[in-house]
């Protein structure tokens, strides 16, 4: 039996993981949740797994949920201390990180420095902390499984290849909901428009930053982490219908690719199972009733995303904090309907460009530039 922490367990993935655990309940277990201020729905988590440690975001939630459950004795705690506990909880065999933005960065450290295979959706860690979490990982000699399914399809595509050398890794994307649009076009478009996704249903994080092609720019760094390719040797390929979830090519020339419906579980499911393979419902690829699948190059002009990090990638440091702190204070203002979509590029180019230079951050230095960050943008932007 396994057991699972799960951080972020009233999300997109944190749900579909706990679904996961619904449909096999022989072979996992949870041992601890945490989430950020969805009571209602953790306190039916609890009622329904049995955790024996539950954290939320801030010590009134925790009040409040101790009140609601108190017939079930589980204890509660709340903020960094209470993640980091739920993370790294000594029950725990796997931490599954599906908590959304750079918040990550110390739970999971905390679930690595107590020996804890980490099942990471989280890439905001990653991106900012890629440095710090491999050398960590590598000490306690833990296991990062990547959950983000491009990264899912990449490690798939490497089973039974080590030793071999990648020539180059193809990252897909599904290009968003504004594909094909110029940026004259993208001028007024609103946030319901921004958040129609095309094939996949996320958090809404996530969802605006794959309008922005801002996630597959931090997939980009987080590829680079997971597999120790540089930047330039990731190249991002458009596949609109996502169904190639990404691809490997060897030194042969050989392309190996993982192809699938677009479905979350999959790759969850395969980071909990790995390297075994488990029945999983759910639909099939039909190729006799698909339209042909096509493949074309992203427009970097316009989604500025994959721009910015491939200059993050490079320069190192806290450029990718900086990139990705502004990131994620643009994209809160935008889904509260303060700054327009093209205003998100705005002001990432603005935190990058006043970024100081730095060679391997260390946490506190790098949650230092995230507050820098959101001052320097309040400074220009919200005056
Ligand atoms: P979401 O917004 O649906 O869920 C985020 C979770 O984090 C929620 O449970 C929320 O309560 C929790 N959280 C937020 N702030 C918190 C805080 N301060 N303390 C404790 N918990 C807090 O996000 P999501 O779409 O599930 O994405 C989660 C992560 O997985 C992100 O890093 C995203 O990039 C990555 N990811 C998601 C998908 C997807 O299909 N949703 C796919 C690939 C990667
Ligand atoms: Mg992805």
């Amino acid at each position: 039996m396994k057991r699972i922490a799960l951080i972020g367990s009233t999300g997109s993935i944190g749900t579909q993981t706990l679904e996961i655990v619904r449909n096999n309940p022989e072979e996992y277990k949870v041992v601890a949740l945490a989430c950020g201020r969805n009571l209602e729905l953790i306190e039916k988590q609890m009622r329904e797994f049995h955790p024996s440690f539950v954290s939320v975001g801030d010590e009134e939630g925790a009040e409040n949920l101790r009140a609601a459950t108190r017939d079930l004795g589980i204890p509660v705690a709340s903020g960094m201390t209470g993640l980091c506990e739920a993370a790294a909880h000594p029950d725990a065999d796997v931490t599954v990180t599906a908590i959304v933005g750079m918040i990550g960065v110390q739970p999971t450290l905390a679930a690595i420095e107590a020996g804890k295979t980490i099942a990471l959706a989280n890439k905001e860690t990653l991106v900012t902390a890629g440095h710090l979490v491999k050398k960590a990982a590598k000490e306690k000699r833990v296991m990062i499984l990547p959950v983000d399914s491009e990264h899912s399809a990449i490690f798939q595509s490497l089973q039974g290849n080590t030793g071999n050398k990648i020539s180059r890794i193809l990252l897909t994307a599904s290009g968003g909901p504004f594909r094909g649009r110029t940026r004259e076009e993208l001028e007024h478009v609103t946030l319901a428009d921004a958040l129609k996704h095309p094939n996949w249903s996320m958090g809404q994080k996530i969802t605006i930053d794959s309008a922005t092609m801002v996630n597959k720019g931090l997939e980009v760094i987080e590829a680079s982490w997971l597999f120790d390719v540089e930047p330039s040797r990731i190249e991002v390929l458009v596949q609109p219908q996502s169904i190639i979830h990404s691809a490997v090519e060897y030194e042969d020339g050989a392309v190996i690719a993982q192809l699938g419906t677009p479905d979350m579980k999959l790759p969850i499911q395969y980071a909990l199972t790995w390297p075994k393979r488990e029945y999983l419902p759910g639909d099939r690829l039909d190729f006799t009733k698909m339209s042909a699948i096509y493949l074309e190059q992203p427009d970097m002009k316009t989604f500025r995303g994959l721009e910015f990090a491939y200059r993050a990638a490079e320069a190192g440091g806290v450029l990718p904090t900086a990139m990705n702190a502004a990131n994620e204070y643009a994209v809160a203002h935008f889904l509260k309907e303060k700054i327009r979509f093209l205003e998100i590029y705005d002001w990432i180019e603005y935190a990058m460009d006043t970024a100081p230079k730095m060679a391997e951050p260390s946490v506190e230095e790098i949650l230092a530039e995230e507050a820098d960050t959101i001052r320097r943008l309040g400074e220009k932007f919200l005056k």
